[in-house]
């Protein structure tokens, strides 16, 4: 980031303006480059738009949240119970219960004193990487990744080292660059699983060597696993606090994906790190430090998410999975069809699909940006520009929508790529 001293005092007649710090971290963000394709929509046709670039599948009939979440936010209401401010690390009874649910696929019991709740994950990248930011710290980054990690070390200050996640190999971690790249600065190294963007579901084997390397280099792993248990292909879910005793590893969750309530904000750091040595290294009174000088989530949310954990059936779940692997087996057999993209992997978790731009089949597009703006200008369908997430010429698929949804915007993809491809 640019480097600036004090400005002069203004001669103009307001002292205060533009912050370009805070630009510089914004135009990093995922919302910011969605925004931007949404821009180029003609309101003037009668087609509607499909959305297949954000992550927020609520706003599909099929993805609507149990009714037993909706009850346990209207009980929490009605209780009069939490209309208090919470303390500051959450109310310990929500606490007890993540704790407890996360305990579930861990060798070890999390006490709820391991659990901090955030509003939402992006509130936890937020909290970590801001409790990581010691002056010249550096994290590695995936790439392609989740833009908040970059924005949010952007505007904290701290070095990012991005290394690659390899296509033909399952987007798997090249663990030799992440050696290249660590030095006596380097303080984490943060994987997503199940991945976003690439729909990835790292293996137990994988895993272990990612645990052992970092424990080699000595850094910590932030582990972002919004999407737990999202996994629809061979490969099960595994949190990475599984290797706990290998390496210290900051668990980043939330309920946003996997009960489809984004906009309700509950999220979650834990350390799930069995020898204690985030406390030891004071990881922990940091996170507890910007915990006091941050916001919590709403009380309401806190008092009701015991309920919500608890109580929902599995057939909610299953029904999730359900939906979600007809759609990814859908969009990966739709992609074949069409020339100019490539799949080289098929999504077996979360909600996305990485493919590759073969922009020598196309005329007149320039990169991943121009396609996406015309494709939203053209045909009202909405994906990620890959250069948004550190992959130029790449674009990302969300298919967790309705079925007839995604079935319209794959064919007009088609359609989209035939009238710009060469003959
Ligand atoms: C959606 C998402 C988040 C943010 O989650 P919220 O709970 O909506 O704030 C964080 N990380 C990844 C990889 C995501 O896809």
């Amino acid at each position: 980031m640019e480097k600036e001293n004090c400005a002069k005092p203004s001669p103009e007649r307001w002292h205060f303006g533009h912050n370009k710090a805070a630009a510089v971290a914004g135009s990093r963000s995922l919302r910011g480059a969605i925004n931007k394709v949404i821009t180029c929509v003609e309101e003037t046709g009668p087609r509607p738009v499909i959305p297949l670039a954000n992550g927020d599948p609520s706003v599909f009939p099929s993805f609507r949240t149990t009714p037993i979440a909706e009850e346990a936010i209207v009980e929490a209401v009605r209780s009069a119970q939490y209309n208090n401010y919470a303390p500051t690390n959450g109310l310990l009874s929500a606490r007890r219960v993540v704790a407890e649910y996360l305990s579930k696929d861990l060798p070890y019991k999390l006490s709820p004193d391991d659990v901090f709740l955030t509003a939402g994950c992006s509130q936890a990248i937020d909290i970590t990487v801001s409790a990581l930011a010691r002056p010249c710290a550096n994290i590695l980054l995936p790439r392609p990744g989740f833009p908040m990690y970059e924005a949010r070390c952007t505007y904290n200050n701290v070095e990012m080292r991005h290394f690659d996640l390899i296509p033909e190999q399952g987007w798997e971690l090249d663990l030799e660059q992440v050696e290249k790249l660590a030095d006596e600065n380097t303080v984490a190294i943060v994987v997503c699983n199940p991945n976003n963007p690439c729909g990835s579901v790292f293996k137990y084997q994988h895993m272990e060597e990612i645990a052992k390397t970092a424990r080699k280099l000595g850094l910590m792993v932030i582990s972002d696993e919004v999407y737990d248990h999202l996994t629809f292909g061979s490969n099960p879910f595994i949190p990475m606090g599984v290797f706990g005793d290998v390496v210290p590893v900051l668990t980043l969750g939330a309920i946003s994906k996997r009960w489809v309530v984004p906009g309700w904000r509950l999220g979650w750091i834990a350390a799930t790190d069995p020898k204690g040595i985030l406390i030891k290294t004071k990881v922990v009174d940091s996170i507890i430090s910007i915990l006091d000088i941050t916001t919590d989530p709403a009380t309401i949310i806190q008092g009701a998410v015991p309920q919500i954990i608890e109580k929902t059936e599995d057939d909610f779940f299953n029904n999730i999975i359900h939906i979600l692997r007809d759609a990814a087996e859908l969009c990966y057999n739709k992609i074949k069809d069409i020339k100019c993209i490539t799949c080289p992997h098929k999504p077996e978790g979360s909600m996305f699909v990485m493919v590759k731009l073969n922009l020598q089949y196309l005329v007149d597009i320039s990169d991943d940006v121009d396609f996406c703006s015309k494709l939203a200008k053209e045909e009202s369908v909405i994906v990620c520009p890959g250069s948004a997430l550190e992959m130029k010429n790449w674009l990302r698929i969300m298919f967790a929508a309705e079925q007839t949804s995604l079935i319209v915007g794959l064919e007009r993809l088609k359609l989209f790529c035939e009238r710009h491809g060469k003959n």
